[in-house]
């Protein structure tokens, strides 16, 4: 399985934004951004966080990057998800934001089970996840309406889960997500729209990247 190594933190201030990869830490005072608001690197104060320059070409391979680097996924991956999006039906843009919404490190990640997208990843490749009552280790795994998302039973025992218990009842996931906290357990309900996906990234840019 590969995946992002290193400190994810210099990854959002390269976006100059906060791409929330490390959970609580994203939201605390510890936060890089608020920390260090400039890019990283030597020439970071004065380079793409507070760059002077700005072509098509850049702002698309931003958005490319910033895509990559909120879900996870590597350039090959990534790539591949624009092929599938391309060949199936209904805006380009809309459908490569659905697949990756869908994948299952993201769906464990909005229905509560884990504060990051990582910690989900982690959560589902050493098998705590089970999709339609059967143990799925794949990450990449990309649930489609009506699957059944559920914490393998075996795995409800270990403290991570009895803590998330206690602590999800008041979470409310996506419209396109179920969740019953009792059970710790979600089912997609359908794929996810554009206008239920609520992060501030232009597919477009994405599209007009691929299709140069
Ligand atoms: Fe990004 Fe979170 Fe690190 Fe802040 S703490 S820079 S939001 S990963």
């Amino acid at each position: 399985m590969a995946r992002t190594i290193g400190p994810v933190c210099k990854l959002c201030r390269r976006e100059g934004e906060k791409l929330f990869l490390k959970g609580a830490r994203c939201l605390s005072p510890k936060c890089a951004i608020e920390r260090r608001g400039y890019a990283p690197g030597q020439h970071g104060k004065t380079g793409q966080f507070k760059r002077g320059r700005s072509t098509d070409y850049l702002n698309q391979l931003r958005e490319k990057q910033k895509a990559r680097r909120i879900y996870g996924v590597l350039e090959a991956q990534f790539r591949r998800y624009y092929q599938i999006a391309l060949r199936s039906k209904g805006v380009t843009g809309a459908m490569l934001l659905a697949i990756l919404e869908s994948r299952l490190d993201n769906v464990v990640y909005r229905l509560g089970l884990a504060t990051s997208r990582a910690q989900a990843r982690q959560l589902v490749a050493h098998g705590h996840i089970d999709v339609n009552g059967r143990r799925t280790s794949a990450p990449s795994y990309v649930c489609k309406a009506g699957d059944a998302i559920s914490v393998h039973p075996v795995s409800l025992k270990l403290s991570y889960f009895k803590t998330v218990g206690k602590e999800v009842g008041e979470y409310v996931p996506p419209k396109w997500l179920s969740f019953d906290s009792m059970q710790l357990s979600g089912k997609v309900l359908n794929q996810p729209s554009r206008e239920e996906i609520d992060l501030s990234l232009n597919e477009q840019l994405i599209v007009e990247y691929y299709s140069r």
